[in-house]
């Protein structure tokens, strides 16, 4: 298929109450491993590139390698900018075709972080391009527990950011950290919950990787509708990676080496989608399912 837009995609998981995967496509061998499995679980997927991967490989290649890999697959694929740093980014990554964009204001202070949005906002809706943006910061590793805290997302202030700013989605800081290699932080899932109450955009979860299983279950149930995984598909990559190098110290052709990494990426990716409610949604021909009609209560 064609690339979509996240505005509907994610709009759909807000209604029908699950999360759309957001996984970073480093190199072809992760981009392949999420839309197979995205295909595979009739899964709708967002492919997101960062600062860090235009760094190493530019803009243009890794998206033109994300349209071509959508087109071979009959699942919504969505190509979005994760982590924008400025509005001339999110130009040349709109020029570039993504159907999504992020402009991340979260360490500029609040006016300068609406302006920016907004500029951002008006640029991408022109082209009918939604955009997230982020209020609160979803911080790195090795801050302390009240660093997270004095960092997390105001509810009452996120209402007024998203009126201000225009934006299509929110991502929130709830207690997550970016690139954590354990699993053990929960989420502050009550927070989640008054966000959501006084925003009512699809919220976003970052930096789950470290997150509990029962927290990110929660944290959708109570309006996260797109989770952001990049750690946690590079760790059972390079587990792998490693070993094989080890157990064949002299071979030269990278390809034997990266295959078996790269189903491995993919069990994790399909973990993920399983995990976020993502699988079964999409219909044999590329449409979403209907959300699943809500039981009347007898009372
Ligand atoms: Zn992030």
């Amino acid at each position: 298929m064609p690339l979509v837009s996240s505005k509907e995609l994610l709009e759909y998981a807000q209604q029908a109450h699950f999360a759309v995967g957001a996984f970073n496509a480093d190199s072809m061998e992760m981009l392949q491993a999420v839309v197979e499995v995205a295909e595979e679980e009739r899964a709708p997927v967002i492919v997101q590139v960062s600062e860090p991967t235009i760094r190493y490989a530019g803009l243009a290649l890794p998206a033109g390698m994300v349209k071509i890999a959508a087109a071979e697959v009959d699942v919504p694929v969505v190509l979005h900018l994760d982590h924008g740093t400025s509005l001339e980014q999110n130009a040349h990554a709109l020029r570039a075709g993504f159907t999504s964009l992020m402009i991340d204001g979260s360490r500029l202070p609040y006016d300068d972080n609406v302006a920016v949005t907004r500029q951002v906002v008006q640029m991408a809706h022109a082209a009918g391009i939604p955009v997230e943006a982020e209020l609160g910061k979803v911080l790195g590793q090795g801050v302390s527990p009240n660093e997270v805290r004095a960092a997390m997302t105001d509810p009452e202030q996120a209402a007024e950011f998203v009126r201000a700013a225009g934006c299509d989605s929110l991502a929130i800081a709830v207690g997550s950290i970016h690139a954590m290699t354990g699993r053990e932080a929960e989420l502050d899932v009550d927070r989640v919950q008054a966000i959501a109450r006084c925003v009512r955009l699809p919220l976003v979860l970052h930096g789950s990787s470290g997150v509990k299983h029962e927290s990110v279950i929660a944290a959708i149930a109570y309006g996260v509708c797109k989770v952001n995984v990049a750690t946690y598909l590079r760790q059972g990559f390079m587990d792998v990676l490693r070993a094989e190098m080890a157990a064949c110290p002299d071979e030269v052709d990278f390809r034997k080496l990266f295959a078996p990494a790269r189903e491995a990426a993919k069990e994790r990716v399909r973990e993920k989608i399983r995990l976020f409610g993502a699988s079964g949604r999409i219909d044999g021909h590329g449409g979403f399912r209907s959300p699943p009609t809500l039981r009347r209560s007898p009372h």
